[in-house]
């Protein structure tokens, strides 16, 4: 692609390392940011890198928040015997839209894959560890995905609680193998927590 300016050049080239975005989107939204008023440019500009060097991690669940806690750990109403336990904040998104959860969260940042190179070491799972032996929690919720990976990371999960006496449950399986949480319907993911299986079930179906 030939452009007539360098700076149009350099601003394409910028927007096209974002994932499906090509030449031409990049290309077609650089232009349409050119005809709208200056300041459009000047509040995306900003909200991007407001969020790239504000935005933190709760230090006890791991969700993305504005401050040292996030919204839900600070929240004095939640059921603090209770944590799901997620992949990413995504999976917190959706849970949340249900409406039908009121416990804590703990974000893990991924699943065990061996193949991807991901080991426990990478997660947040020792800290997930701590939280349950230093805090109020009666209950974990397993809510990774239904593959191979998120099998694996809840079994080594139940494995690191070892004699804490916590009980385990596991998201009922409405959702089909396969699917992500965050594609799940809010009915469909929300009966499935209210509906969740001890986590010792689970590993007797497999
Ligand atoms: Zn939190």
């Amino acid at each position: 692609m030939e452009f007539p300016s360098k700076l149009l050049e350099r601003a394409v080239a910028e927007m096209s390392q974002l994932p499906g975005i090509g030449k031409r989107t990049a290309l077609r939204l650089v232009l349409h940011l050119l005809k709208q008023p200056p300041e459009r440019t000047v509040y995306l500009s900003e909200a991007l890198s407001d969020m790239r060097d504000k935005l933190r991690y709760c230090s006890e669940c791991h969700n993305i928040s504005d401050n040292e806690i996030c919204e839900i750990c600070a929240d004095g109403r939640r059921d603090r015997s209770l944590i799901c336990v997620v992949e990413d904040i995504r999976d917190v998104m959706a849970i949340e839209n249900t409406g039908q959860y009121r416990g804590l969260y703990h974000v893990l940042g991924g699943k065990i894959s061996p193949i991807d190179g991901i080991g426990p070491s990478q997660l947040t799972i020792s800290a997930l560890v701590e939280r349950v032996k230093n805090g109020t929690v009666m209950e974990l919720i397993f809510a990774l995905s239904p593959t191979m990976e998120g099998d694996t990371t809840n079994f080594y999960i139940y494995r690191q609680l070892g004699d804490t006496g916590i009980s385990t449950s596991a998201i009922a399986r409405g959702i089909s193998v396969g699917d992500e949480l965050e594609y799940a319907d809010e009915v469909t993911l929300g009966r499935s927590i209210l509906q969740r299986v001890p986590f010792e079930n689970s590993l007797r179906g497999n």
